[in-house]
């Protein structure tokens, strides 16, 4: 996952940031908001037109301790960590705009540039109204929210993201790009000949599989079940098919060795190449459409745009 999230674009973050539950803000040395996602606005009242460009103790949070002390003139945590340079969680309230008090816990860390010279500061911001634990890396909170949890590829919050990102592109640049669904064959007699925990094995070993064949630019999510999509930015119709038929073969030779026996598995699959007149939902019923064809064939097969491979 790491190397896709290097490689991904600006817009692609602040959606990540913004699908947070989390408020989360960014200043620069002078503390004036340079970035103000959803959830700050959710939490604070203030959308991110009335905060950005100004200074956040310009009555707008006005952080305050448990004393009552506004924190924005001594104390203030962005401040404080942009001269020390260390990253600190504390407990304040902070200004809703409808005038009452929120419990919040915050976490402020550095922003560093190439040189390593501290440049601003970033707020990550949780309602503590019933003293729920702070999430404590901000890299977590991105991990978490993008991630399976099972199978550590993204999940589908991520699929849904990556889907939109590349419909955009393909819409600006005119670049085509591939989407496979993947389902487990007969995964629930799977589930009960073997037990839930082979079947979670099963559903690793796939994802694995999956994700280790492809290129780190190329997107695997688990949708939920049994059910994977794979997202190959930048595709031809004839790199789909080859990619769609490198992905049947090698799952179809998958085995487990449970001890006394050998389970062996596979998957369906169908795919389908993106086309600027259909949304992403229509591609992903399309390659659904496919799916379901393999399924009907016999299972462990793959189907890409009507073609069995
Ligand atoms: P088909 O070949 O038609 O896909 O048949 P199938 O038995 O695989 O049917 P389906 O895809 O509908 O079954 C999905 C099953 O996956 C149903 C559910 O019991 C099981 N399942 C869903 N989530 C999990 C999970 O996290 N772990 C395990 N072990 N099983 C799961
Ligand atoms: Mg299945």
């Amino acid at each position: 996952m790491s190397k896709v999230l290097e490689s991904l674009d600006k817009e692609f973050f602040v959606s990540v940031l913004d699908a947070l539950n989390d408020g989360v803000y960014f200043v620069n040395r002078k503390r004036r908001v340079l970035f103000w996602n959803k959830g700050a606005e959710r939490l604070s009242g203030f959308s991110a037109k009335e905060v950005l460009g100004k200074s956040c103790a310009d009555h707008t949070l006005n952080h305050v301790d448990d004393h009552g002390n506004c924190l924005c003139l001594k104390g203030c945590p962005l401040a404080s960590c942009m001269r020390d340079g260390q990253s600190r969680e504390v407990s304040v309230y902070m200004h809703h705009k409808l005038g009452h008090r929120i419990p919040v816990n915050i976490r402020s860390f550095p922003i560093r540039d190439e040189r390593g010279k501290i440049t601003g500061s970033v707020e990550v911001f949780k309602d503590n109204s019933q003293h729920l634990t702070m999430v404590s890396e901000f890299e977590s909170l991105q991990q978490e929210v993008l991630t399976d949890a099972l199978t550590g590829v993204g999940n589908r919050r991520y699929a849904d993201l990556s889907l939109e990102r590349l419909q955009a592109k393909q819409d600006k640049e005119q670049q085509p790009f591939g989407v496979i669904l993947a389902d487990i064959d007969n995964f629930k007699s799977i589930n009960d000949t073997w037990g839930h925990m082979v079947g979670d094995r099963v559903i690793v070993a796939i994802a694995k599989t999956l994700s280790g064949i492809l290129r780190p630019s190329d997107i695997v999510c688990r949708l939920g079940g049994d059910e994977f999509i794979i997202l190959l930015p930048n595709a031809t119709a004839p790199g789909l098919e080859i990619v769609g038929k490198r992905l049947d073969l090698l799952i179809k030779e998958s085995w487990m060795d449970l001890g006394d026996e050998i389970l062996s598995f596979s998957a369906s699959m169908g795919g389908v190449l993106s086309d600027p007149s259909h949304c992403v939902e229509t591609l992903v019923d399309l390659a659904d459409k496919q799916l379901y064809l393999s399924k009907r064939e016999g299972r462990g097969c793959v189907h890409v745009s009507g073609k069995k491979l």
